[in-house]
């Protein structure tokens, strides 16, 4: 199938590193067919950047469906995270090798800290920056850290993170990190863009009848115009399509306004201050 859309559109990490502002985001996306068949068909119609971690369990599915494309490496951006019993320095590098092993590459795009382990996340990023430095990841950062966790890391960090992935979505706008990060350089990623799903709100659907695109694309170009990498996640392979079907249209700041003002911090997934995992 020929690609009907440009997927083309990179943001420049601090470090000169291009990511494609749209990837697929995999958490539960089962390991095996069905996550093979999601990410071959986002490559198909054009996605060049895959979101995974290793607690999702599909790393080898993802690695398969990859080698499976045939498209050079170089032209892919695969993102995975350590998870946060694997925090720590050593157990870092280890748990680093395995994510690798299990996808099959020769390097990662970015590596993550998945949660802001306390007492741990310091040494966990150690070991990232090693990683770094010796050339098995293109770029570091981290995930679900308020900012109170950054300013911490950056007392002892060498190298600030490039990334922070993040809830984020109409109803948690995240304005305050958002805000810190510009000013560090660094890129912020939404994560459960589409509020999992839970898109039935009425500006969202007055929208999608003003522009004649599904609530979902309302969501994802709002996410390309307040400059955010989204990471929307779906095994069906219309929605992936549809998903990334973003960059022949564009909202009025208006409208972009108004997605703004939803914002209530309601979160789908868990406080990064507090987490029991
Ligand atoms: P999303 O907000 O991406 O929503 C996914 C849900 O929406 C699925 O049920 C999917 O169904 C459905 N969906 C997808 N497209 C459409 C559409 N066009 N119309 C209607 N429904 C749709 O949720 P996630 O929580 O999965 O977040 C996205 C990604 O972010 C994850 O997959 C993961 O990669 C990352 N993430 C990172 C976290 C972190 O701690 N760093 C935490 C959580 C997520 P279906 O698949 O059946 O089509």
């Amino acid at each position: 199938m020929a690609t009907t859309f440009s997927l083309s559109s990179p943001l420049l990490l601090h470090n000169g590193v291009q990511v494609p502002q749209i990837g697929l985001g995999t958490w539960q996306s089962r390991n095996g067919e069905e996550v093979v068949s999601a990410v071959t068909h986002a490559l198909k119609v054009g996605y060049r950047h895959i979101d995974t971690a290793s607690i999702y369990g599909n790393e080898t599915g993802i690695g398969k469906a990859i080698r499976e494309a045939g498209i050079p490496r170089e032209q892919l951006f695969v993102t995975t995270k350590v998870w946060n019993s694997k925090q720590g320095y050593e157990s870092t590098l280890k748990a680093f090798d395995q994510s690798l092993n299990e996808l099959g590459l020769d390097y990662i795009d970015l590596y993550l800290i998945h949660w802001p382990v306390k007492g741990k996340f310091k040494h966990t990023w150690q070991a990232l920056e090693e990683l770094y430095e010796e050339g098995k990841v293109k770029a570091i950062g981290v995930s679900n850290f308020h900012v109170h966790h950054l300013e911490e890391l950056f007392r002892s960090a060498h190298i600030l993170p490039m990334v922070n992935q993040i809830e984020l979505h109409p109803l948690l706008t995240q304005k305050e990190i958002i805000g810190f990060c510009h000013q560090h350089k660094i890129q912020v990623e939404a994560w459960s863009p589409l509020m999992q799903g839970h898109l039935d709100l009425p500006l969202l659907g007055a929208l999608s009848t003003k522009y004649d695109r599904s609530p979902a694309q309302i969501v994802l170009r709002w996410n390309l115009q307040i400059g955010v990498i989204t990471i929307p996640k779906s095994v069906t392979l219309r929605r992936i399509e549809e998903n990334a079907r973003i960059f022949d249209f564009e909202l009025e700041e208006t409208d972009v306004l108004a997605l703004d003002g939803l914002n209530i911090n309601r979160r789908f997934g868990p406080d990064p201050d507090n987490f029991y995992f």
